[in-house]
């Protein structure tokens, strides 16, 4: 059932003790990095200041920003000729940001990523069909070595080319694939097109989910339509990638290798962690990495910590699935809205498709939040009047959640922009 039994189930007060010792050590290397050389020097902190975890509020904040003035190399704990592969984040928000690995870095990553697949049920007799972008991007080869590690076949099929992915997956008998969940809504149009069931017509069992923010509802939608089960899988590029987060077989929250990664949630706003269970920013330190230690990043993604034992067993936090980054709040005539509570009501409405865009607009003085949401194939051709109270049912559920009366326009099945990768969800016009 566990991957690496050990560790997986360990003790809190073991696991608190590791992740001192870890602590401590990367402390050490980091300040072997040019960045924090300087930091530590500037700030007069010291690694030595850290005696227990409690101590780790002493210790200076990370950010994005930090790691674009100090780009590319500023952040190396050791010489360059150690290095073996370097990584970038997606750049949804801004200059994509560089991470360097070392040979044990890379071996460590294919570890907790296949510890991830295992406790959902993976296994070496598996057939797993990578359908993320290979290159910079950390999904393609963070989940290849991973599945390796693990002993699956591995399909590295890359992302796009929908039918050619179909073809693989019925030819080559695939039983697990990982794949962006909105992409995961889109290929089942052309499922269905090509007059393919997913759910008879191929050996699914699982997808992995993630790189983008996706309600439950989704996830639920994904499961029925392809006839799977879906896990939720957490990662970003300054923390290796994938393998950082990732369901079990209970599917309530993600389980963080606390082995790899001390977490906090802190207050966006004072910087202060706050208890257990309440919403706020994830802070990651890395308790393994030597060729680009990090200490309390902010990674801008809002969650909470899942405070409860999780029933599989394993004593790592768990956190619930990612809200949004605290950049992608829009602030809509003063209240804080995630696009991801948009969608989750929508994918809540039999009758909405598979997309959605919202674009907001600034009318006089006013906000307006504009949805353009993509009906059911079925429904478009149908009449009238139906298409006309799906949509005043649209308007009115959102309404009562987000307390803002959006502009509805349901749009044709596959009408509107689909990006390669992360979704675009939203499009704000109101910034000059
Ligand atoms: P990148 O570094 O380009 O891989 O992007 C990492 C970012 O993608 C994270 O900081 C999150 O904002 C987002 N992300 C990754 N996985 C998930 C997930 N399972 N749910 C929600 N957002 C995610
Ligand atoms: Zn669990």
């Amino acid at each position: 059932m566990y991957w690496d039994k050990d560790i997986e189930t360990m003790s809190r007060e073991r696991l608190d003790a590791l992740q001192l010792m870890k602590l401590k050590d990367s402390l050490q290397k980091a300040s072997s990095s040019c960045y924090y050389k300087k930091l530590f020097e500037k700030t007069g902190f010291s690694p030595d200041h850290v005696m227990s975890l409690s101590d780790m509020g002493k210790i200076p904040f990370t950010t994005k920003d930090d790691l674009r003035e100090h780009w590319p190399y500023g952040f190396l704990a050791v010489p360059k000729t150690e290095l073996v592969r370097m990584h970038s984040s997606s750049g949804t928000t801004g200059r994509a940001t560089v991470i360097f690995h070392t040979a044990a870095d890379i071996d460590a990553w294919a570890d907790i990523v296949a510890r991830s697949m295992y406790s959902t049920g993976m296994r070496k007799h598996d057939v797993f069909q990578n359908m993320m972008t290979y290159g910079l991007f950390t999904g393609g080869l963070g989940f290849h070595y991973g599945a390796e590690r693990l002993g699956a076949l591995v399909i590295p099929a890359g992302a796009g080319n929908s039918r050619r992915q179909i073809r693989i997956m019925r030819d080559f008998e695939t039983t697990i694939i990982h794949i962006i969940p909105s992409y995961a809504l889109h290929l089942y149009s052309i499922f269905e097109e090509s007059g393919v069931d997913p759910k008879t017509d191929t050996k699914l069992r699982i997808a992995f989910i993630g790189a983008e923010p996706h309600s439950v509802r989704t996830r639920d939608k994904i499961e029925a339509l392809y006839g799977l089960k879906a896990f939720n899988s957490y990662g970003l590029s300054e923390m290796n990638g994938p393998g950082v987060a990732f369901e079990c077989e209970a599917q309530a929250g993600m389980h963080i290798w606390e082995d790899h990664f001390f977490i906090e949630i802190i207050d966006p706003e004072t910087m202060q962690p706050v208890p257990d269970g309440e919403e706020g920013e994830l802070v990651m330190t890395t308790l393994m990495r030597e060729g680009m230690p990090l200490l309390r990043y902010r990674t801008g993604d809002v969650t909470r910590i899942v405070a409860q034992p999780c029933s599989c067993g394993r004593s790592h936090k768990r956190i619930e699935r990612i809200k949004g980054r605290t950049d992608d709040m829009m602030i809509i005539k003063g209240v804080n809205i995630f696009p991801v509570q948009v969608e989750k009501i929508l994918m809540d409405i039999p009758g909405v498709g598979m997309n959605f865009l919202i674009i907001l607009e600034r009318e006089g003085y006013d906000d307006v939040m504009h949805i353009k949401v993509e009906v059911r194939r079925d429904l478009f051709t149908g009449n009238v009047k139906q298409l006309e109270s799906l949509r005043r049912r649209i308007v009115e559920e959102l309404k009562s959640d987000i307390l803002i009366t959006p502009k509805v326009e349901l749009v044709e099945h596959d009408s509107l922009f689909r990006s390669e990768g992360k979704a675009v969800r939203v499009i704000d016009n109101r910034k000059e």
